[in-house]
């Protein structure tokens, strides 16, 4: 199964997409994160994307296509795929179509999360995550069961993004709803949407999403 989660930032796409890679051993592909390793890495393809990227614009979508197909290129043909934060403009769904043609995938379904965009800059600016393992967090929404330690892995180190912060975070959404938003009537056509309250409790927004998967193909 191949699927996309859409949203605009903070509302919960990389949270559920983690979830669902546990549940169902789906893998995430995240451009935000490819780009962000990159960045650390200093490669060239980093190098030109930090300062767009420092701003909350978007990276060219020739830069995030070329990294999604190379992700599925390492990828077995039977591990389903989660895209989280990719396509974000109509060039890049369609480019996505090119792609997972070329790896004799489909795409099954679009689920957008559904937010009050007030929330997202309380979401955004309490979020932090483990430097050891990624898993995420919130200040106040989703804080690790024993007070600075992970969850998940044990580690002390946590560490916030730097675009996290509130004037980026308002150009990300104007980003959003000029180029990102006119994906959804590109899918709508095809019938393949879903949308889910994106406002709920984060286990509540799992069964939702959990009820699309269950749907099939
Ligand atoms: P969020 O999940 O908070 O929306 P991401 O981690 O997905 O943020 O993206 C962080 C930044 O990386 C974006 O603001 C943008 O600069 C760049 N980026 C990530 N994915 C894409 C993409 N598909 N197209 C263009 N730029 C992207
Ligand atoms: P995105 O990947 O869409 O940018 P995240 O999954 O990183 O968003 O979520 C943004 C922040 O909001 C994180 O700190 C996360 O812990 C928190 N969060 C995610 N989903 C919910 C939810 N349903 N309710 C409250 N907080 C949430
Ligand atoms: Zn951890």
């Amino acid at each position: 199964m191949n699927i996309i989660l859409l949203g605009p930032p903070g509302a919960g796409k990389g949270t559920q997409a983690a979830r669902l890679v546990e549940h169902h051993g789906m893998r995430q592909l995240s451009t935000g994160e490819m780009l962000r390793a990159a960045v650390a890495a200093r490669t060239p393809v980093g190098i030109k994307a930090a300062e767009v990227m420092a701003r909350g614009e978007l990276v060219s979508d020739e830069i995030v296509s070329a990294l999604i197909d190379a992700e599925l290129v390492a990828m077995g043909p039977a591990t389903g795929a989660i895209f989280d934060g990719y396509p974000r403009t109509v060039a890049q769904a369609e480019q996505l179509d090119a792609i997972l043609a070329g790896h004799d995938r489909k795409l099954d379904h679009v689920i957008e999360l559904l937010v009050d965009e007030d929330a997202l800059v309380e979401r955004i600016t309490g979020r932090f995550s483990c430097s050891s393992c990624g898993e995420g967090y919130h200040d106040t929404h989703k804080l690790p069961q024993t007070p600075g330690v992970c969850d998940k892995c044990g580690s002390t180190e946590f560490a916030r993004r730097k675009d996290d912060n509130e004037e980026t975070v308002r150009t990300r959404m104007a980003e959003y709803r000029k180029k990102t938003a006119p994906i959804l009537p590109f899918y709508d056509a095809r019938g393949i949407v879903t949308r889910v309250d994106g406002m709920a409790d984060i286990g509540a927004v799992t069964d939702e999403v959990e009820g699309v998967l269950a749907q099939g193909a």
